[in-house]
Order: C-alpha cells, then sequence, then structure tokens
C-alpha cells in the first residue's frame, strides 16, 4: 500500500479478501492517512469503511470502480468523492450487477463444459455469494489446485479470449464519466497501461476520457514500474488531468 494517499483500493464487497473495516486498519497500520475504497462497481462497502476510517483517524474518500466498454476492450474508470445515492450511479450499478450476475452464471457454465465442475458454487461462496467475479473464479480454482495459481487461471481460462471468457457489454465511457458526475464525485481513468493497447490507443482512449469530461489520471498504480509512472506523469500534464495514486490493493501478500 502506498503512503500517505491510496486512492484505489478493494475489500471484500467487491474482489477484494479484507472486510472494508479490516482494509482501513491496514492502511492505517501501513500508514496511510487518506484512503479511497473503490470496490468493482458496487458502493456496499463505503459505510462500513467510513465508519472505521473515523474511528481510525483516516481521511476517507468514497469510491467506486466502473467497468467500461471501449472499442472492445474493458476499461476501468475510478470514481472519487462520490454520493452513493447519485441517481444515475444507482440505476448504472443496479445494470451492472445484473450484468455481473449473468456473467458469473456464463462462467460458471463454461467451466462446467471445460471439466472445472463446481466452479460457480465454489466463487459464489467465496464471494459470499454477492456477484462472484472472475477473481474468485480464479482463487477457487487455484485453492483447489485445479490451476497452479490464480494468474494461470486467467491466462489459461478466465482472461479475455480464452475458453470461459465471457464477454460482456459493458457501458460507454461517456455513461460512466456522467454517473460519476452526477454524484457529485470525478472521475480517474484507472491504470492507463493495464489494458495491453498499443501505445497509440493508449493515447486515444486518454484524449477520448478527457473530451468525455473525464477529469482524472491515474499516475501510480500498484503494479508498476517507475518508467510507466513518469510516462503517465507526461500524459496527464499534457492533457491537464488531475492526478490520481492508488495501490489498486486486493489482498495482502500470502494470503
Ligand atoms: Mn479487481
Ligand atoms: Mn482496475
Ligand atoms: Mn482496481
Amino acid at each position: 500500500m502506498l503512503t500517505p494517499v491510496d486512492l484505489h483500493t478493494h475489500s471484500t464487497a467487491s474482489d477484494g479478501t479484507l472486510s472494508p473495516a479490516a482494509l482501513m486498519r491496514r492502511a492505517r497500520d501501513q500508514g496511510v492517512e487518506e484512503i479511497a475504497l473503490t470496490d468493482h462497481d458496487t458502493v456496499d462497502g463505503l459505510e462500513e469503511a467510513a465508519r472505521a476510517a473515523r474511528e481510525l483517524g483516516l481521511r476517507f474518500v468514497p469510491g467506486i470502480e466502473l467497468s467500461v466498454d471501449w472499442r472492445h476492450h474493458t476499461l476501468h474508470i475510478v470514481g472519487l468523492e462520490i454520493d452513493p445515492q447519485g441517481p444515475a450511479l444507482k440505476s448504472l450499478m443496479q445494470r451492472l450487477a445484473e450484468m455481473r450476475t449473468r456473467r458469473a452464471r456464463s462462467i460458471g457454465a463454461r467451466l462446467d463444459k471445460l471439466g472445472y465442475t463446481g466452479a460457480y458454487a465454489g466463487a459464489c461462496r467465496l464471494a459470499d455469494c454477492i456477484r462472484p467475479g472472475r477473481a474468485h473464479f480464479a482463487r477457487y480454482l487455484a485453492k483447489k489446485g485445479r490451476v497452479k495459481n490464480e494468474g494461470d487461471a486467467f491466462k489459461r481460462l478466465l482472461g479475455r479470449g480464452k475458453p470461459a471468457y465471457v464477454a460482456t457489454a459493458w457501458p460507454a465511457m461517456a455513461t460512466a464519466i456522467h454517473a460519476i458526475h452526477d454524484a457529485g464525485g470525478w472521475s480517474v481513468l484507472a491504470h492507463p497501461l493495464r489494458y495491453q493497447l498499443t501505445a497509440t490507443k493508449v493515447r486515444e482512449a486518454v484524449a477520448e476520457f478527457k473530451a468525455a469530461g473525464g477529469a482524472g489520471l491515474e499516475i501510480v498504480n500498484g503494479r508498476q514500474t517507475q518508467g510507466e509512472t513518469d510516462r503517465l506523469e507526461r500524459l496527464a500534464q499534457r492533457h491537464e488531468f488531475r492526478p490520481s495514486r492508488g495501490s489498486d490493493f486486493h489482498s495482502p501478500p500470502h494470503d
């Protein structure tokens, strides 16, 4: 986790392994002073996190990470300082929840056919049966020894173009940006270098994000090199983006 500001983290409300309160305690222990909880497509963890943060003396930023479709690539947009009651955001989250539920069932059915039976039930248990995502499937398959590790599960089965991959029609970029702004928040294009896009496409995605009203660029993400950070810093300056920094924390090491 980065210090002292971390504007990108996950809890058990999506695919993280720590509860919102446990995540806040860990952040405090790591010296973080300001933290956003940005679970995938849900605000379910915000109340618990806000309460814990208050007790721990952390400055809390309510957030979310929305999946969007951009030219058949899935990009992630982080919303920060959001009001979870924003009407456009609420209806978008409802739509996304339905999509995620359908997707989880389809992934389960594909894995069954491939001989990985029972994966849906297993992933469901790991997610407390609230919309298991691909990370839950990966964790379950790794736990059962059906794949070497979670990365292997994505590489062989769950990743884009692999046999258990289910394409999802995520909302358009502009829809997500609008929902975040309608909820009083500011939108950040998350980890721009982690979409396996060519340099040209990264520039185009960033430009379109800006044109659609996007406000910020994530220049630091937990899993990137200093060279990448420098490149993103220049990109943010050129487009006058507000820079954002986060760990994209999902689980403690050796979990
Ligand atoms: Mn995730
Ligand atoms: Mn992401
Ligand atoms: Mn994330």
